[in-house]
């Protein structure tokens, strides 16, 4: 079984994913972190955005996510990374990496192969759109982009953080993550919307969970 938990930048959908997956005793993927650990390497090893990405590089990435007790770990190439792949510098690339089709198809890869042997909660963008269409359940979180920037910046309790380089950041990559030509971030035609712009965690949980008890 599949649960595809898609949406804007900064919704929430990481936090529901995996409160979703500890309830229902499911695994739980973060495609995101998949995105990040890679754009991480890519950078780390001077790797441009511009160029294409030969498969002899992307042989030598390995990224494992493990999720227990409601928390994940990701590595890269046997390194945790959970905690690197936050930061600004990743942030503000990693939109420009996803773009790419041989990056795209490394993710999916993944996802899918997790997906063979798991009951998964997925949270991303293209989730119940591309990479599993056929997902049981579809949702789709979206908020009011200044909402998101004032949670993000108590989430990162650093003070030397202004909230509109936040908001700009969260609208960029929306903007790049919504207009690519490749697995662009929408709303998937039978996704259940959720507007959590006045909702809090508990909130929007209720709510998926009602719908995946519904059925
Ligand atoms: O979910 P998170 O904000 O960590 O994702 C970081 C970036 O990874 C997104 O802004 C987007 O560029 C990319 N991404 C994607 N497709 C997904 C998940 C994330 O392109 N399914």
């Amino acid at each position: 079984m599949i649960i595809a938990i898609d949406g804007e930048a900064s919704t929430g959908k990481s936090t529901q994913a995996k409160k979703i997956a500890k309830e229902l005793n499911f695994n739980y993927r973060d495609s995101g972190a998949y995105y990040r650990a890679l754009t991480l390497y890519l950078i780390q090893n001077n790797i441009n955005s511009k160029e294409e990405i030969p498969q002899t590089i992307l042989d030598k990435i390995l990224i494992e996510q493990v999720y227990k007790d409601n928390n994940l770990i990701i590595s890269l190439n046997n390194e945790d990374v959970s905690k690197k792949i936050r930061g600004y510098r990743v942030s503000i690339k990693v939109s420009s990496y996803a773009k790419k089709s041989e990056i795209r198809n490394f993710v999916y890869k993944q996802l899918r192969n997790s997906a063979k042997s798991n009951s998964l909660v997925i949270d991303g963008r293209d989730i119940g759109t591309v990479v599993f269409p056929d997902a049981d359940f579809k949702f789709f979180l979206f908020a009011d982009s200044k909402v998101r920037a004032e949670r993000r910046l108590k989430q990162i309790n650093d003070k030397s953080v202004k909230l509109e380089s936040i908001e700009k950041e969260i609208k960029n990559r929306d903007n790049t993550d919504s207009t690519r030509k490749i697995a662009p971030l929408k709303k998937a035609d039978d996704a259940y919307e959720i507007d959590v712009t006045s909702l809090n965690i508990n909130q929007v949980f209720n709510k998926i969970l009602q719908k995946i008890n519904s059925r």
